[in-house]
C-alpha cells in the first residue's frame, strides 16, 4: 500500500520516525512534515504567501521526506498535489506528543493533517500519545501499523470514508489494558490570559492553556485512555446538530419575518 505521512511536530520529532519505521514494512511512503513545531493550527491552510517546500537531506530512515514551509494541511495538500506520493490508500498523521481528545479534534494541527486527508476522500489516521513528555513511541507505532495494516485490508471500505481518531496511553504494549471504540468525550481547556508589555510599551500577550476540564463518561476517548485502552474515535467532518436541525426548521418562516422585521426602512 501507499501511505503519506505528517505531523505537526516536524521533521525533529522522534515519534515521526518511529512511525515511519513502523510503516514502511507496509508499503511504499513519503513524509511531508512542517518545518518547525504547528500544533494547535487545526485545519489551517495557507492561502495568502506562496508555500516552499524541500527534500529533507537529515531523514534517520530512508524514505523521501519533505519539509514544509507551512501548515499539516498544507503538507497533506502537497503530498497529494505535486504529488508526492501517487493516489495514497492512506494518510498517518502523527504519533502528537499529548492526547487530543473531545474539543481537541477541532484545534490540533495533528487531527487537522488527518482531517485535510478525509476531505480528499483518503482513509486517514491522526494518532497521539497521552502525554507531552510519552515515551512509548513504539506503542503508538504499533497501533498505526496494525490499523495501517487492516484499512489495507479492507477494513473501512464498507462504511465510507472516515477520519480514526487514535490516542494511545503512554504504556508499553504489553501493559495496554484494550483497545475501546469511543465517542468524543466533553473536555475543554480554560485558557489563561497573560498580558505583559514590551520595551518599547506595547501590550502583548500570551495565551496559555489551562489545566483541562473533562468529564468521565463510559464510552469516551477521555475515559478509554484514562482506564490505559487505546481509544479509536471514527471521525467524519459534519458538525450539524440534526436535534437542531429540526427544531429550528420549525421556526424558520419566524426567523424569516424577524429578519424583515430588523432590516432598515426608508431611505438609506
Ligand atoms: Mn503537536
Amino acid at each position: 500500500m501507499r501511505i503519506l505521512v505528517t505531523n505537526d511536530d516536524g521533521a525533529h520529532a522522534p515519534a515521526l520516525w518511529a512511525l515511519v519505521r513502523a510503516l514502511r514494512p507496509l508499503g511504499e511512503l513519503a513524509v511531508a512534515v512542517p518545518d518547525r513545531e504547528q500544533s494547535g493550527v487545526g485545519t489551517s491552510v495557507t492561502l495568502l504567501h506562496p508555500v516552499f517546500a524541500s527534500r529533507f537531506g537529515f531523514a534517520p530512515v530512508d524514505v523521501p521526506t519533505w519539509v514544509v514551509e507551512g501548515t499539516p494541511a498544507d503538507c497533506v495538500i502537497l503530498g497529494l498535489g505535486i504529488p508526492l506520493i501517487e493516489r495514497p490508500d492512506l494518510l498517518v498523521s502523527g504519533i502528537n506528543q499529548g492526547a487530543n481528545l473531545g474539543n481537541d479534534v477541532l484545534i490540533s494541527g495533528t487531527v487537522g493533517a488527518a482531517m485535510q486527508g478525509f476531505f480528499y476522500g483518503v482513509p486517514s489516521i491522526a494518532i497521539s500519545l497521552s502525554d507531552v513528555d510519552s515515551t512509548h513511541h513504539d506503542t503508538a507505532a504499533a497501533v498505526a501499523a496494525a490499523l495501517a495494516g487492516e484499512v489495507g485490508g479492507g477494513l473501512l471500505d464498507a462504511a465510507g470514508n472516515v477520519l480514526l481518531n487514535v490516542n494511545v496511553p503512554d504504556l508499553p504494549v504489553e501493559e495496554l489494558k484494550g483497545v475501546e471504540i469511543t465517542h468524543l468525550g466533553q473536555r475543554s481547556y480554560r485558557d489563561l490570559v497573560r498580558s505583559h508589555v514590551d520595551r518599547r510599551g506595547r501590550q502583548y500577550y500570551w495565551i496559555e492553556r489551562g489545566k483541562p476540564e473533562w468529564e468521565m463518561e463510559a464510552g469516551s476517548d477521555i475515559d478509554a485512555l484514562a482506564g490505559g485502552r487505546v481509544s479509536i474515535t471514527p471521525l467524519r467532518s459534519d458538525l450539524a446538530s440534526r436535534e437542531h436541525v429540526s427544531m429550528l426548521r420549525e421556526v424558520a418562516p419566524r426567523l424569516l419575518d424577524a429578519v424583515h422585521a430588523a432590516a432598515p426602512t426608508g431611505p438609506r
